[in-house]
């Protein structure tokens, strides 16, 4: 069963999310408010497969949602519903470990696309089934448990982070454009800006490097993308 859970304190819009999911197979349970969403994820166990998340609710906002939820699970997909196209630098600085973000107005087959691609990231978690290590430097990579080890020490990543650490590292040393990266990560139906690339590998960073504003590993390919560096 496909799950997701979707916070949105405007009726109108709450109601078209919902009705589209639905269509196209989603079970969806739908709140109001942050707190209220708090409440259904611990209710169900956790068992939601993504979560839509509007950013300006009456209480707790979609940024401190989205913390919590991840702090919860680095697995479940979270999408960000923004407001306006302005606040796509605020939603990039305060990603809060957030997979991706819809702009308003949006089109159906746009969110449906859009949360398609971050619920097929989610299953790969539990349905990967080649064991296979990638060792380069201090990192040890498993494609079977999808997770990520430097020096022996476990790095919490979402699976987006996972998602993209597998794709430079399986090509190290390879240059790969941001494009590139965004249709291997994201799915082949881009509606995404590319800056969706920049803001997860600015978090990666953080994780992954001795000293994330030098990185030794991730390394950027000046007007074109990233690489792999071992
Ligand atoms: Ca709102």
């Amino acid at each position: 069963m496909k799950r997701i859970l979707v916070v949105e304190d405007e009726d109108a819009i709450r109601s078209f999310v919902v009705i589209n999911l639905q269509r196209s197979g989603y079970t969806v349970v739908d709140t109001a408010t942050g707190e209220q969403a708090l409440d259904a994820y611990e209710q169900s166990g956790g068992d939601f497969d993504v979560v839509l998340l509007d950013i300006t609710l009456p209480g707790i906002d979609g940024f401190e949602v989205c913390r919590r939820l991840r702090a919860k699970s680095a697995v479940i997909g979270l999408i960000f519903l923004t407001a306006r196209t302005q606040e796509m630098d605020k939603v990039g600085g305060l990603m809060m470990g957030a997979d991706d973000y819809v702009t308003k107005p949006f089109s159906p087959s746009e969110l449906v696309a859009r949360v398609d691609a971050i619920y097929r990231r989610v299953q790969l978690a539990s349905n990967s089934s080649k064991a296979e290590s990638i060792v380069s430097g201090p990192f040890v990579l498993n494609t079977k448990s999808r997770t990520l080890h430097k020096e022996g020490r476990l790095i919490d990543l979402t699976q987006v982070e996972y998602q993209i650490v597998e794709l430079l590292m399986q090509h190290h040393g390879a240059a790969m454009e941001r494009t590139k990266i965004l249709g291997e990560v994201w799915g082949t139906e881009v509606y995404t800006d590319a800056k969706i690339v920049d803001v997860n590998i600015r978090r990666l960073r953080v994780k992954i490097e001795d000293e994330p504003s030098s990185p030794v590993y991730l390394q950027t390919v000046w007007g074109y993308g990233y690489k792999w560096c071992p």
